[in-house]
């Protein structure tokens, strides 16, 4: 493995193999993917040109493959940035690759000079590395740990300090052309480490492409679609962590539940389209009205849930009553018309012993009796006998007033 043609063969099987799983990927929906294709394909060429050194005109081995090489390198960085959310730079890219063709042909048919080639090339790829580097470090995603796209920019920075050096050298005339030199030595390790960058990092971007694909999962699974609050199985994770941290000795938590009143009935007035847009605006105005702690999940329709950690009973009746007269002061506007509407809700602080569904069942008695006395209000489930579970009896003595038989259903 002295030879560095050997060398470099094997680093294009690398490249295919490269080639093959980003292929795979090209329907999984991330920005980049497509760009980081091509550039495989790209440097594939290129180092197949270089591996026929000597047996293929120097037109071909030497300045086509070096600017395939250079230009697969911008595609990689173009899909990057794609992949960050960017524009890639594809002017200055572009004339950069051009360059470095020009570098090459003026120091392979005017002067023939192979040292000066190496810085050509180096300069390019040392530069273009390091703003690979650079844009994921800037622009990586916070919201969660990121030791894929770390690791990446650090084998950026690594190649583009290997290029660098290898410019320095080359500037200093102590490298020796692949093609005439008699033992691999420094240049050999320049090369494979050069042709090594392409695969290399496309497996860093396979890393970020998984990484992307579970938090897009996750972020479908916990969310609701329509309103972008939390989904009935995210809110009621978080919920049963925060009754486990009040059950450890942390301030109990109030579960706050909101049904829009009557909402069949603006679905069959408005249409469902304007339906939609009332739980669209609901959800929102709800969420802007919370503090950061709070939790809102949609747990089906019409009915949100709310979690108020640390909260009293009192805290509670402030954020409902909010919820309440916001709703009925913020009439929803669109092509349907202007929607009015009114919701409905009922609280229950946390008890120690008390599970998710009693707690949630609490909230809902409270809801229900709020429905009961005439709806637009919002009532606690405190020891009155009132709301209290015995109460139920009130659903015949009122059953216009009776909630939807299916909400106790879902209890
Ligand atoms: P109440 O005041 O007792 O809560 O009466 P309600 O009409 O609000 O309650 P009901 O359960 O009778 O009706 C809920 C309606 O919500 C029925 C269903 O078609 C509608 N709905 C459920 N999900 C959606 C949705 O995502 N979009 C729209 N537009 N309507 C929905
Ligand atoms: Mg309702
Ligand atoms: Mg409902």
């Amino acid at each position: 493995m002295s030879d560095p043609f050997a060398l470099l063969a094997v680093t294009t099987l690398l490249s295919v193999m490269m080639l093959a799983i980003v292929w795979s990927l090209r329907r999984c929906g991330q920005p980049g993917v497509r760009h980081w294709w091509q550039s495989n394909l790209t440097a594939m060429v290129a180092l197949v040109l270089f591996t026929l050194r000597g047996r293929i005109p120097d037109i071909l081995s030497i300045v086509v493959a070096n600017g395939a090489l250079a230009w697969a390198l911008a595609l990689f960085h173009a899909g990057i940035a794609r992949f960050c959310g960017r524009e890639p730079p594809w002017r200055a890219m572009a004339a950069a690759t051009l360059a470095v063709v020009a570098g090459v042909v003026t120091w392979r048919y005017i002067y023939n000079d192979f040292n000066a080639r190496v810085v050509v090339v180096s300069v390019f790829h040392a530069v273009l590395c390091a703003c690979v580097g650079y844009v994921l470090v800037r622009y990586r995603p916070r919201a969660r740990p990121t030791s894929h796209y770390l690791t990446t920019a650090g084998f950026a920075f690594f190649l583009a300090a290997a290029h660098a050096l290898r410019g320095i050298l080359s500037a200093l005339s102590v490298m020796d052309d692949p093609s005439t030199m008699t033992s691999p030595g420094l240049n050999a390790a320049f090369l494979v480490l050069g042709a090594m960058a392409t695969p290399g990092l496309t497996m860093g971007a396979v890393l970020m492409i998984h990484d992307a694909m579970v938090r897009r999962l996750e972020a479908i699974a916990n969310s609701d679609y329509l309103t972008g609050t939390m989904s009935r199985k995210a809110f009621e994770e978080e919920a049963r962590r925060e009754l486990a941290r009040a059950a450890r000795g942390g301030h109990p938590p109030v579960l706050l539940i909101v049904d829009i009143d009557h909402f069949k009935s603006v679905n069959d007035t408005f249409g469902h389209a304007a339906g939609d847009a009332v739980l669209v605006e609901f959800a929102r105005l709800v969420t802007a009205s919370l503090r950061a702690p709070d939790r809102i999940g949609r747990m089906g329709g019409e009915e949100f849930v709310v979690l108020l950690p640390a909260s009293s009973l009192e805290d509670a009746r402030h954020v409902a009553e909010r919820i309440r007269s916001l709703a009925g002061a913020s009439p929803v506007g669109g092509p349907f018309g202007t929607v009015r509407y009114t919701v409905s809700g009922g609280y229950a602080a946390w008890q120690p012993g008390e599970s998710l569904p009693e707690l949630t069942a609490r909230a809902d008695t409270a809801l229900y009796m709020a429905k009961l006395s005439g709806r637009n209000r919002v009532l606690p489930h405190t020891a009155a006998p009132d709301v209290m579970p015995h109460a139920a009896p009130a659903q015949a003595a009122q059953p216009s007033a009776t909630a939807p038989s299916g909400e106790r259903q879902r209890r």
